[in-house]
């Protein structure tokens, strides 16, 4: 867990299986069932093969830092900066990112390349993904 005092984000219908995954400590990315093809921000509809099967499973969780950019300011108020905003590119498809924070480590040494594992911080319903170190 960091200090930040997460908001809970909307749940809604295409993403509230997303949101709510974490629960079991467990990653869930959009998944195109048809042709094995990973969404992030989720779709109802497959962008590669336009298969509407498409659903939530479970990834490793594990990814690497493709880029990032520390925040010094207070732009939210149960966020105190400094906090590093990043692109995680997850392992199981090249292209695949989440944008997330990076946790549990100091801002100074988050590197391009740094392999990170998902971890969650609760907001309410929803289960925020991070990425620790
Ligand atoms: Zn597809």
């Amino acid at each position: 867990m960091s200090d930040m005092q997460r908001v809970a984000p909307p749940l809604t219908t295409r993403t509230a299986d997303f949101w709510r995954s974490g629960a079991d400590g467990v990653l869930r990315i959009a998944h195109c069932r048809a042709c094995n093809f990973y969404m992030h921000p989720p779709q109802p509809l497959c962008r590669r093969c336009h298969s509407t099967d498409v659903g939530f499973d479970p990834v490793s969780g594990k990814g690497t830092v493709h880029s990032f950019t520390i925040n010094r300011y207070q732009w939210k108020p149960g966020m105190p900066p400094p906090y590093v905003i990043a692109d995680v590119e997850l392992e199981e498809q090249a292209g695949l990112f989440v944008q997330t924070n990076i946790v549990g480590v100091a801002v100074e040494d988050v590197a391009i390349g740094m392999k990170v594992a998902v971890e969650f911080e609760q907001a309410e319903e929803a289960f925020i993904p991070v990425f620790r170190p």
